[in-house]
């Protein structure tokens, strides 16, 4: 059974400040230091404040980035952390907003006319070139099944197939969720090219021109509101010196209904075709289809911020741990009736207001750890994961020497639970550290209790192990410890389909945060472990994001 109301940890700290006090008490000497308890008021204070109206959303390039970033700087510097960039506390992170005109235009034309779903209602399309305009002209459409080339589970749905200039239709996740098949991929939990990201990269590298990905709530784990909020109006990119010529020239989404309708517009049964994707020795089928596409954009240059501060080690002060957290979400929209503003509570102000309580905890510990502590708030990571990316491809703190990355996305609001989740479960040592502070909490590590909706892949830990840094994402998993595992699954699932990248994720005072607070303990104590060890976290051997660390000598 669960000791409520304190963990394990907790009641080691009580014992430990009580020594403490006595001695103080007996030598007329100083009250005892600050707890390092994760402190539940700032917790809420921080929240409250990232997710209020006055943020307007915390839209990187617009007044709510100014205000995030002040913030905090504000509190970084009231913890009496270091600048992590030089003197300053911003790494600036070049970016360029995209708007596709209200003059886009799309049809697609078959053997028995023309096919044209509606921008916005059945389709929702943009570019990531940075250019003003982007046109296919005739692009012949080409049905890739899932769009994978992965050597290791010997699969290509591109080999024997051309599609240079040509629109490719793609479903979302793999062959293994479709079939439910354990042989197929990793079956029902979703791999790295189960995520639409993977899709359009890979379509861009075989020199499609376009993409369409089918739309299914099941397999991309959101539904079609999601896709609407996230991928109309201004689009956030990386500015790279190419402006992404690269890219396919549209990418899109198409409902799945609307797909349904274009897969009969070219004879094609869409459940059929589907199936036969999922299945070994799938080839790509040309659709008979050809697609005419314009985008007119507009575009702006801006620069957009990751918050970085260190609280330096001892005697390993040039090793690092990091904690990550994206700072941004989706701003407001004028367009909409009612409340405008995606305050973004739980998605990721929970998660912010996670580091800053962390760090404060830090701040309070006595004596310092060898390694040093870094904390990163991150920019763009609804637009694509766009801060970590940067990050990793220009490190301030050389990423060998970066021991291991705690990533806080979207806490688990709500009571204590009897299980940490943890998302890309099976692949670092950290898990080991983990485990065995989930137990002094008497708690037990899980996997990913939902792996068909990839989580791992959608958050900033995927560009970290990208990299090959170890990196920890877990909370509280699922079972409730007072109301058990069908109750934690379905406040999951109303999370996701009411107030995940919607309005109405928004702060209230009547949040149950133990759980929450449980969690930032458990990393607390995770990092502090990592950061008083003189070992490397490892990836386990059968990670697929393990490549040789050689770790310069301290
Ligand atoms: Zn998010």
């Amino acid at each position: 059974m669960r000791k409520r109301g304190g963990g394990g940890i907790r009641g080691i700290w009580a014992v430990w400040t009580g020594a403490a006090w006595l001695l103080g008490a007996c030598a007329g000497q100083r009250a005892p230091p600050p707890s390092t308890e994760i402190d539940e008021t700032a917790f809420r204070t921080h929240v409250s404040v990232l997710a209020s109206d006055d943020f307007e959303g915390r839209r990187p390039g617009t007044a709510g980035e100014e205000k995030t970033v002040s913030y905090l700087i504000e509190q970084y510097r009231r913890l009496g952390l270091k600048p992590g960039n030089g003197e300053s506390f911003v790494q600036p992170v070049p970016m360029v907003e995209i708007l596709a005109g209200a003059d886009a235009s799309l049809s697609i034309a078959g053997p028995k006319g023309t096919v044209t779903p509606a921008n916005g209602r059945d389709i929702v399309m943009w570019t990531k070139r940075a250019v003003p305009q982007v046109h296919l002209a005739q692009s012949e459409l080409v049905f890739v099944g899932y769009g994978i080339v992965a050597p290791e589970y010997a699969w290509n749905d591109y080999a024997d197939i051309d599609v240079h200039g040509k629109t490719v239709v793609v479903l979302v996740n793999d062959p293994g969720y479709a079939g439910k098949d354990p042989k197929l991929f990793k079956g029902g939990a979703m791999t790295s090219y189960g995520i639409w990201s993977y899709k359009v990269e890979e379509a861009a590298r075989q020199g499609a021109g376009g993409v369409l990905l089918v739309h299914d709530a099941g397999a991309a784990g959101y539904g079609w509101n999601v896709v609407q909020n996230t991928w109309t109006g201004p689009q956030l990119e990386l500015s790279t010196a190419d402006g992404n010529a690269g890219r396919a020239a549209i990418e899109a989404w198409i409902d799945n209904d609307a797909a349904r309708a274009l897969f009969a517009a070219a004879g094609l049964d869409f459940t059929a075709s589907a199936a036969a994707a999922a299945r070994v020795g799938f080839k790509a089928v040309p659709m008979g289809l050809r697609l005419d596409a314009t985008l007119h954009n507009s575009l702006r240059q801006f620069v957009s911020a990751n918050v970085i501060a260190v609280l330096p080690g001892g005697s390993r002060r040039r090793e690092t741990v990091m904690y990550v957290a994206h700072w941004d979400h989706l701003g407001t929209d004028p367009s909409r009736a009612g409340h405008r503003i995606f305050n973004g509570a739980v998605d990721n102000a929970s998660g912010v207001a996670g580091l800053l309580t962390v760090a404060q905890s830090f701040a309070r510990t006595q004596p310092p750890a060898d390694r040093s502590i870094v904390f990163l708030a991150l920019t763009g990571g609804e637009a694509g994961l766009l801060g970590s990316q940067y990050y990793v491809a220009n490190p301030l703190f050389p990423l060998r020497q970066t021991a291991a990355v705690l990533d806080l996305d979207t806490l688990r609001i709500g009571g204590p639970t009897r299980d940490v989740s943890v998302f890309g479960f099976g692949n670092t040592d950290l898990e080991g550290t983990a485990r065995s502070v989930a137990l002094l909490q008497g708690r037990e590590l899980s996997p990913d209790p939902i792996p068909e909706l990839g989580l791992y892949f959608r958050s900033d830990s995927i560009s970290f192990a990208r990299a090959s840094v170890p990196v920890l994402y877990a909370k509280g998993g699922l079972d409730d410890a007072a109301r058990g595992p069908v109750w934690g699954r379905a406040q999951l699932d109303d999370y996701m389909a009411h107030r995940y990248r919607q309005p109405v994720d928004q702060y209230s005072t009547d949040w149950d945060v133990r759980g929450a607070l449980d969690d930032l303990n458990l990393y607390y104590e995770v990092g502090n472990r990592v950061a008083r060890s003189k070992r490397f976290p490892r990836w386990y051997p059968n990670s697929e994001y393990r490549v040789a660390r050689i770790h310069a000598p301290p």
